[in-house]
């Protein structure tokens, strides 16, 4: 799996924590060298001939870049690796940079996934947000990479906004599901330190949503998506049958990565390696010469101990419907950490959010019959509303 991250915004999101700066297109063209820099040096980070099941290009806004620069990347890709014939390519597009020209344009490349920061079909609650699009643009975006014979498509959408009623978030979820997407991604809003938002609360000037509110919007999105057909693969993504996130779920179930770029992060199933958040940096590092120098390593590095990994995987895999594989589970951490770990979720499942199941589970509560495996440790639905508490209580 490869993860390529794309630091450009035209303006910043109040809520947003990723890393990316406003930079022009000159910085643009210097970046765009130094990670096909940064690629040729840890080519081999996955191991010798890594195919490739999956690419995700993401940001910031890699829409942003044109066509061309997005061809140089994927030219640079393919002459590293090659793709799974099956490989989901995702990219992350804003609406307002989807013209049909753009959404035609894309089909000249290996994408075969649009992921779309829609957030809100509120404009009012868009302009609070900061961002750069209205709902009209969603509309229109979605039309162009349909035309363009793009059809699978995610949307991002965000609850637990401050004075969002819940009937605004149910004219979120009816024109989110009114539309011909695939895949649906929907988060609380959170209030992370740094962010203009973190300040505005800080200042008083935005006041928190109800916590009461945002579960019962967390309730109507999942009743809204199981109406509308789509599975509750994790906690905050949905998709139709067959059409979960392949990459996404490759990090709920601890595949191996390459992330590209700065702040970018990887793992190879024994560290975790990722590069500082600095541009200017970055392109510095990676430029002639530099590069030599810098060989094939993340800047920062950190080895996980089995106990570090062992916490990591409750914590990823029971965001899954399906929950944590235990027999996966013994054989990496031993028989007496996975006693341990059933001893410590009793309780749980006496309280009926945690359950054991024989087998897989395709959507919260939902047993998928087709894939008779080991046992699972699930969330059940009732679960998925204090699912951070229990996390905590099984390490
Ligand atoms: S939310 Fe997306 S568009 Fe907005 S600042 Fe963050 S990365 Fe940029």
């Amino acid at each position: 799996m490869l993860y390529i991250h794309i630091p450009f915004c035209k303006s910043r999101c109040i809520y947003c924590d990723f890393y990316s700066t406003t930079c022009g297109s000159d910085v643009q063209k210097a970046y765009l060298e130094a990670l096909c820099r940064e690629m040729e040096l840890r080519r081999d980070y996955l191991g010798l001939n890594h195919e490739l099941s999956s690419v995700y290009i993401g940001g910031g806004t890699p829409s942003l870049l044109g066509v061309e620069s997005l061809n140089h990347i994927f030219s640079a890709i393919s002459g590293h690796w090659s793709l799974a014939s099956d490989a989901e390519v995702t990219l992350e597009v804003n609406p307002d940079d989807v013209s049909p020209d753009y959404a035609q344009s894309l089909t000249r490349l290996p994408v075969n996934r649009v992921s779309m920061g829609v957030q809100s079909f509120n404009d009012e609650m868009l302009r609070f947000l900061r961002r750069r699009h209205t709902a009209a643009q969603v509309h229109s975006a979605i039309r162009n990479l349909l035309d363009a014979g793009i059809t699978n498509l995610s949307i991002d959408l965000i609850y637990g906004l401050p004075g969002q009623t819940l009937d605004d978030w149910q004219s979120d979820l009816d024109q989110a599901f009114a539309l011909p997407i695939s895949h649906l991604s929907a988060y609380a809003l959170s209030y992370e330190q740094g962010t203009a938002l973190y300040r505005l609360r800080e200042q008083g000037k935005v006041k928190e949503a109800d916590e009461e509110l945002s579960l019962s919007q967390y309730r109507m999105l999942m009743e809204r998506a199981a109406v509308a057909g789509f599975l509750h693969y994790e906690i905050s993504n949905f998709a139709l049958p067959c059409l979960q996130a392949r990459h996404n779920s490759g990090y709920w179930s601890g595949k191996h990565y390459l992330g590209l770029g700065p702040a970018a992060h990887s793992y190879n199933g024994i560290s975790r390696q990722w590069n500082n958040p600095d541009l200017r940096e970055y392109i510095h590092r990676f430029e002639d010469g530099a590069a030599a120098n810098c060989g094939s390593n993340s800047e920062y590095s950190e080895e996980l101990t089995p106990g570090m990994r062992r916490e990591e995987t409750i914590l990823t895999q029971l965001r899954r419907a399906e929950g944590i594989d235990l027999s996966a589970f013994s054989e990496n951490f031993g028989e007496q950490e996975c006693e341990a770990l059933l001893t410590r979720a009793i309780p749980y499942i006496n309280n009926g959010t945690l359950v054991l199941n024989e087998v897989a589970c395709n959507s919260f509560g939902e047993p998928n019959n087709q894939h008779e495996r080991e046992k699972f440790l699930s969330l059940t639905k009732k679960g998925l509303f204090v699912s951070d508490d229990i996390i905590s209580s099984l390490f």
